[in-house]
């Protein structure tokens, strides 16, 4: 088994581990609602993608959700 010639000093420890730490996701913003997305994925609020309806959640919600929805993406781009 290979033993480690020499202790590793408490600087060194700490140097390396100041690379070890998570980075925030690259956000962009949807080209429909302008909400923050994931880059290449559908839209998981309003489901387009590309300026193309993929998924179409309004078509699932019943009526008054639906006019809610419709409202609230008016008042964020009109
Ligand atoms: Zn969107």
């Amino acid at each position: 088994m290979a033993v480690p010639k020499k202790r590793t000093s408490k600087t060194r420890q700490l140097k390396r581990r100041s690379q070890i730490f998570l980075e925030p996701p690259p956000l962009t913003s949807c080209q429909n609602c302008g909400r923050e997305i994931l880059p290449h994925r559908i839209c998981p609020f309003c489901g387009y993608y590309k300026g193309r309806i993929i998924v179409d959640f309004l078509e699932k919600l019943s009526k008054k959700e639906r006019k809610k929805e419709k409202k609230e993406s008016e008042v964020k781009n009109p």
